[in-house]
């Protein structure tokens, strides 16, 4: 591959600007003037899963996070904010967590590799692994076994996402939104649905209802009120998180 200098990449950007105006004059005048995405994709940081580009959509089209290994943490600030942001004031209708083969975040995973930061990140997958192991056929290749970690995961994301208090409190408002798991092949560009969507919540978060959105951890605490001022501010259990913030001067 050509090396590109960092010069290169403000020549690129010119180039390309030039080229999206000429296509359609006034192309940005339009997208500074309003960002209308449809949907947010929860997607691994791998360089080779560019978002808009495999879905073919342009930029303004699609609300989009990236990580190693796209990976739900409870109390990931940034991720948990994104999601808001994106039901409550894009009004998005549909949540896409996209992992794709051969990730290496995940074969770090299944290698149950340490030292780094980036071990503590992934320990939900290792999670997802050892919750699983009875369905990893040891006599399978490393790259199925590999690949089959990464579609398991896209389902263990997607059931965090859908117990995010935010996703929750959508839900409990009767609001659509959609979750959806896909992977994304490297091999041959095509994106797959895994079949586990989600509409709406499970049986046992029907019974649970809003009583307890269940904080993990401080951030989420603020998710909670968050979510709470989509139900007006006062959920069954009385808890006033919403009223807490505003008296912090947090609308
Ligand atoms: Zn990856």
């Amino acid at each position: 591959m050509a090396e590109v200098s960092i010069q290169a990449l403000f020549d690129r950007n010119v180039d390309w600007a030039i080229a999206k105006t000429r296509q359609e004059p006034g192309y940005f005048r339009r997208l500074s003037a309003l960002q209308e995405p449809r949907f947010l994709w929860i997607g691994c940081s791998d360089s080779r899963v560019p978002a808009n580009e495999i879905v073919g959509l342009d930029p303004g089209e699609l609300f989009v996070h990236r990580n190693i290994a796209n990976v739900m943490h409870t109390g990931d600030l940034n991720l948990l904010s994104v999601i808001e942001f994106a039901v409550e004031a894009l009004g998005v209708e549909d949540i896409i967590v996209c992992g794709h083969y051969g990730c290496g975040g995940v074969r770090r995973a299944l290698a149950r590799q340490t030292g780094a930061l980036v071990d503590h990140w992934l320990a939900p997958v290792v999670e997802v692994y050892e919750r699983e192991r009875a369905r990893f056929d040891a006599g399978a290749s490393d790259e199925a076994r590999l690949n089959l970690l990464c579609e398991l995961n896209v389902e263990a994301q997607v059931e965090r996402v859908a117990h995010t208090p935010i996703v929750r409190a959508a839900w409990a408002t009767g609001r659509t939104l959609r979750i959806h798991g896909w992977i994304y092949g490297l091999k041959d560009g095509l994106v797959r649905d895994l079949g586990v969507s989600r509409d709406g919540p499970d049986k046992a978060q029907a019974e649970q209802a809003l009583l307890d959105p269940g904080p993990v951890d401080d951030w989420s605490e603020h998710v909670h009120a968050s979510a709470l001022r989509l139900l007006g501010g006062k959920a069954a259990c009385g808890c006033d998180a919403a009223g807490d913030l505003r008296s912090e001067g947090v609308q």
